[in-house]
């Protein structure tokens, strides 16, 4: 089984160490995987810039233009948390181009499925503008690449914390991406509600459960099960492609969702096994939040043991403590999506 992984010197340059979102987020993570041994066991992905013209396949000319001659100069704030420094533009462009190759490998049968490591992350990103720490929409344009290669449909499972707009945005009137996001309800950007469902071609190809404060594994794994999943097989996509976030962690400073590294196994688990049963195993997992450093780490080197087909090597030493109150909302916000989303498509 061959799984492998996207990471770069260049994604640790970019970023103000002060920012959440800043290079010792990688460096826990691999340095994590070092240390348990899995780093040597992946295989290494070319990481290589996508070309101004590839990354236009999603964003707009006049953006790329403007964050270019931004980071030539040394770099700014992009408007609300996001900055770009001197670096930004190259390694955004690694880090987008890196998952474009990765997305290759996968889609040809070179390698099984692939871990794409890679900072700045990008489902914020919209097509004119850098939006909540993303600047280039890495999941988009790893979908893009599939589809140029012929792959007849993709699907996008974005279990970040956050709901990813950019990538909703994207497709949004396409019926070649199905993009389904579990994420917490009223957080930043505050889009993703269960009536947002796409239009035109695109009608029934987006797909949200957004879950109030406190959800714990079990809710974001119902939610796979009895949603997703079921949506998946019927869509039968050509590529999964997870935009995995791991700031839905019950140590996370950024959010109010409570899993466990094990609940990110069982989630990395499911995906894998979806992505057996639908597509010859082809998935990309590309890293987008996770800001409590061991959690991410811990997180991340148990979705590399699901995509080895392996259990986790020791349990999350944190345990949630969420009040039976807020559970009891969660419950009752997953059982109306899950009935609206049933009825609306007859599951
Ligand atoms: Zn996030």
């Amino acid at each position: 089984m061959a799984v492998g992984r996207v990471f770069d010197e260049l994604f640790l340059e970019h970023g103000e160490p002060w920012h959440v979102e800043n290079r010792s987020r990688l460096e826990a993570a691999v340095a994590r995987l070092r240390h348990s041994g899995l780093w040597e066991e992946l295989e290494d992905v070319p990481a290589l810039p996508a070309s101004e013209e590839q990354l236009a396949w999603v964003h707009e000319p006049d953006y790329i233009e403007d964050l270019r001659l931004i980071c030539q100069n040394g770099g700014g704030w992009l408007g609300g948390d996001t900055v770009a420094t001197a670096t930004t533009f190259g390694a955004a462009s690694v880090a987008a181009g890196s998952c474009m190759w990765a997305a290759r490998l996968v889609a040809e049968g070179g390698l099984d499925s692939a871990l794409c490591l890679v900072r700045p992350p990008g489902h914020h990103a919209l097509p004119n503008r850098a939006m909540g720490f993303c600047f280039f929409n890495n999941a988009a344009l790893a979908a893009e690449t599939a589809l140029a290669l012929g792959v007849p449909r993709v699907a996008i499972l974005d279990w970040d914390v956050h709901h990813g707009n950019g990538t909703q945005d994207i497709f949004y009137a396409r019926g070649d991406v199905l993009y389904v996001s579990v994420h917490q309800h009223g957080l930043y950007p505050q889009t993703g509600t269960v009536d947002e469902v796409g239009v035109d071609a695109g009608t029934g190809r987006t797909v949200n459960i957004p879950l109030p404060d406190g959800a714990l594994d079990r809710h974001y794994l119902r939610a796979l099960d009895e949603v997703i999943v079921p949506l998946l097989r019927r869509y039968r996509p050509g590529l999964l492609i997870v935009s995995a976030g791991y700031d839905g962690h019950c140590s996370d400073p950024l959010a109010g969702h409570a899993l466990t590294a094990d609940g990110y196994h069982q989630l990395a688990a499911r995906a894998r096994e979806t992505a057996s049963e639908l597509c010859d195993g082809r998935l990309l997992v590309i890293l987008e939040g996770g800001y409590s450093l061991d959690a991410l780490a811990h997180c991340i080197e148990n979705t590399t043991l699901a995509l080895l087909g392996r259990p986790p090597l020791m349990p999350d030493p944190v345990t949630p403590d969420v009040h039976p109150l807020a559970v009891a909302r969660v419950e009752k916000y997953l059982e109306q999506a899950i009935a609206v989303h049933r009825a609306r498509f007859d599951l």
